[in-house]
């Protein structure tokens, strides 16, 4: 990353710069898979986001359902 006072960079993440101490704000971490880039949670609209829901739900229960159809 490169320093956006000075212009110090470095192959590593650091949060002051070693060469002029500027704070660097880094991205937060998502440890979690990003679900809004999932389709119905790219938009806001509340309604979408609850159908999405639903649906993923529905699959869910479909794939578990078919799995247990097995035996
Ligand atoms: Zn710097």
């Amino acid at each position: 990353m490169i320093c956006p006072l000075c212009g110090a960079s470095s192959q590593f993440d650091f949060l002051y710069c070693p060469n002029c101490k500027y704070k660097m704000i880094l991205e937060a971490e998502q440890p979690l898979p990003n679900w809004r880039q999932l389709p119905g949670f790219r938009s806001k609209t509340s309604w979408k986001m609850l159908l999405a829901v639903i649906l993923y739900i529905w699959i869910f229960l479909a794939i578990v359902a078919s799995l247990f159809s097995g035996f």
